[in-house]
């Protein structure tokens, strides 16, 4: 039986509302929007939308309601908090391309990688709940474990209203020791401020070894956020029970996060060569 005039003006109406769904998400295609609402605009609102102090009149209601561009404003803010390097800025945890790894078994670990990243933005709030993370690891270096993370850093400032801190683990050590020489006041803000961020993504832990007194207050950092169940997101060259120290921060790290490997391949060379085939396309076409 073919479809009725009904059931095809339905689905028709069903992918509108999906599609006007998604681009109400997409705060990038908020441009693109019809404008009903006379407004004044300027070049200082980015979207082109207000006069610039972040609000709309709207005359129905003799009212007004707050500009889009004070959202992207503050997600502007959360994510230069966030510290996630520049080069990692952009990506989105769909797009981490899995095709990209040469066998089919590293694009299967891979794959179930992304699937766990999707799986933890998907299902953010229960699982900030409980405070759990992800721990991803693979003794190869360039196996796009820090891209991953960072990837997931950026979906999370995005779309949860939640503070979220990207930061290497030689840098945490580098900065406490720093600022432990320093005034007593400096170091107490920077500890509480390590312990207490929502979201904290820690990146190559396992590199360097911290001396015994680093050690313990590293151990310290994790044991206040396992106890506060904050979410902390690892990446490693180590798998955790291989990790070089002591059994206090493994066994921390084990409660903490959900182990995640990562396929034992370098997929640098194959994006570099891809982001070369394209700046080559675009001289081209110039
Ligand atoms: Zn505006």
């Amino acid at each position: 039986m073919g479809k009725t005039a009904e059931e095809i003006i339905e689905k028709c109406r069903l992918q509108l509302q999906k599609v006007k769904a998604e681009q109400e998400e997409n705060l990038q295609n908020s441009q693109e929007k019809e404008i009903s609402i006379q407004t004044v605009t300027s070049n200082k609102c980015p979207l082109g939308k207000c006069d610039g102090n972040g609000l709309i009149y709207v005359p129905e209601f003799d009212a007004y309601k707050v500009c889009e561009c004070m959202k992207l404003d503050v997600q502007k803010k959360m994510l230069s908090f966030a510290c996630i390097p520049e080069e990692f800025r952009e990506f989105k945890v769909n797009e981490f391309d899995v095709s990209i790894y040469s066998s089919e078994e590293n694009r299967i670990i891979a794959q179930a990688a992304k699937g766990a990243a999707v799986g933890l933005v998907k299902n953010f709030e229960k699982i900030n709940d409980i405070g759990r993370g992800l721990y991803f690891y693979s003794a190869m270096t360039g196996s796009g474990k820090t891209r991953l993370m960072a990837s997931l850093g950026n979906a999370i400032v995005k779309t949860k209203n939640v503070n979220v801190r990207f930061i290497t683990a030689s840098n945490l050590f580098d900065k406490i020791k720093g600022t432990f020489n320093g005034e007593d006041d400096e170091y107490g803000k920077m500890m509480d401020e390590i312990k207490n961020i929502d979201v904290l993504l820690l990146d190559d832990i396992g590199a360097e070894m911290p001396t015994d007194w680093t050690s313990s207050i590293f151990c310290s950092i994790l044991n206040e956020r396992l106890t506060q169940k904050k979410m902390t997101i690892f990446t490693s060259n180590y798998s955790i029970n291989k990790l070089p120290y002591d059994n206090r921060i493994i066994s921390r790290i084990n409660k903490m996060a959900v182990p995640i490997p990562f396929p034992e391949e370098s997929i640098r060379q194959v994006i570099a060569e891809r982001e070369n085939q394209d700046f080559i396309k675009m001289l081209m076409e110039g």
